[in-house]
């Protein structure tokens, strides 16, 4: 089985899908890896790594897709892409299908398997496999040193000849994979920490990473397979006056507050921002989904109300070395799991491949995706 990975064309990305070390062991375990040439090197894995590790390099991408029998990507192909691949051949990558419609059309038309790495379902067995999780977990991490790195202001408690300078206060909205790292990196850099998050479950795993947890009284929501379901707008009115003054005191402000298949909720309005200390600062990694700050712009850092909102897409694209290699094993997991070097096995009913395939050979195949594209 042919495998191809190619330079990402999507801007600002500089993550790889597959690096020299999973080459090596996708080619002892048989597949013939094809690399695009130069695609692992905004990641710092050059031609000659790939090649050593037994990869061959192809100049010409349409040449290389045209030999594919699958093509292994972090972003969704692009209809150039699909167009280049042969009819009945796979994808693998992020695919966030339900944002798509046109590509999902493309792929029926041209009877392409579609995988998506943010479907594989959230279960134990499939922990190897979950990008959503490896990469949120980068972006936790660098949303607190962004925010540091604007912020006027250390984070650590400091006595000094000169004067005792006090910690700064961050309040994190969203205390999933993302927002628990930004916890630990926050605290590990002496920061005091608040958190707020609609699952009650999360208090507990904030406290123990030793920050203090803003509960809305009412118990918070129904979560379906861990993940928060959408609040009233009642209950977001409960949260905004319930964190409305910690968001004044606060010095940084990261949001990674999202709900799945839906637009991310508004937590800091224009209202509040203007109630936050001249040179504070928002970190928005919310902002792919449409932001949990009203004022933040997507892609953009902006001083708004004396506030820096910064509103930075893709971070992990910032951190694409330790990116490439998680995403790498996590992609290179789920392919071993549904294909042998013959080719792929196609059990239709396993979950994990239920879970995580689209399009299967024309026909759209996934019931998620499916309700939200009527
Ligand atoms: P996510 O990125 O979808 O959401 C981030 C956080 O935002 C969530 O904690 C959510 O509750 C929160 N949120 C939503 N609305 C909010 C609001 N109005 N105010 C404040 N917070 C709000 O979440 P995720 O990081 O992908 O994790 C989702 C769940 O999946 C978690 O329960 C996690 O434990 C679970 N998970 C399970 C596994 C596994 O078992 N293999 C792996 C990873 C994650």
């Amino acid at each position: 089985m042919k495998l191809a990975i190619v330079k990402e064309t999507k801007t600002a990305e500089s993550r790889v899908a597959i690096t020299p070390d999973v080459v090596k062991s996708l080619v002892k375990a048989g597949f013939t890896c094809l690399i695009e040439s130069s695609a692992g090197m905004a990641s710092g894995f050059g031609d000659h790594a790939y090649e050593q590790a037994g990869g061959a390099i192809v100049a010409d991408k349409a040449t290389l897709l045209q030999q594919a029998d699958a093509l292994l990507k972090v972003n969704a192909p692009t209809f150039e892409e699909l167009e280049a691949l042969r009819e009945e051949s796979v994808t693998i990558s992020f695919l966030y299908a339900y944002t798509v419609p046109d590509l999902v059309n493309h792929c029926l038309r041209r009877r392409i398997s579609a995988f998506a790495m943010d479907a594989v379902p959230r279960i134990s067995r499939a922990q190897k496999m979950d990008a959503l999780s490896s990469q949120a977990n980068l972006a936790g991490y660098k949303t607190v040193i962004l925010g540091a790195n604007a912020l006027g202001k250390i984070f650590p408690l400091m006595m000094t000849a000169a004067g005792t300078i006090t910690p700064a206060k961050v309040l994190i909205f969203g205390a999933g994979v993302a927002g628990l790292q930004a916890v630990a990196t926050a605290k590990r850099l002496g920061a005091v920490v608040e958190v707020t998050d609609v699952r009650p479950e999360t208090k507990e795993q904030v406290e123990s990473l030793g920050g203090r947890f803003i509960q809305v009284e009412d118990g918070g929501v129904q979560t379906e397979g861990g993940y928060a379901k959408a609040v009233s707008d009642e209950y977001l009115q409960k949260q905004k006056d319930l964190v409305a003054k910690h968001v004044a005191e606060a010095d940084l402000v990261i949001a990674t507050a999202l709900v799945i298949g839906k637009k991310a909720p508004i937590l800091v309005t224009e209202e509040m921002v203007k109630t936050m200390k001249a040179g504070s600062v928002i970190v928005d990694m919310a902002v792919e989904s449409g932001g949990n700050c009203a004022l933040s712009e997507y892609g953009s850092t902006v001083v708004k109300h004396g506030v820096t909102i910064i509103g930075e897409a893709n971070l992990p694209a910032l951190l694409p070395v330790n990116a490439s290699e998680l995403y790498a094993r996590n992609i290179s997991t789920l392919l071993l799991h549904l294909a042998d070097k013959e080719g792929f096995k196609w059990e239709l009913d396993e979950e994990i491949t239920k879970g995580a395939l689209i399009i299967h050979r024309g026909t759209l195949v996934h019931a998620f995706t499916k309700e939200l594209l009527n």
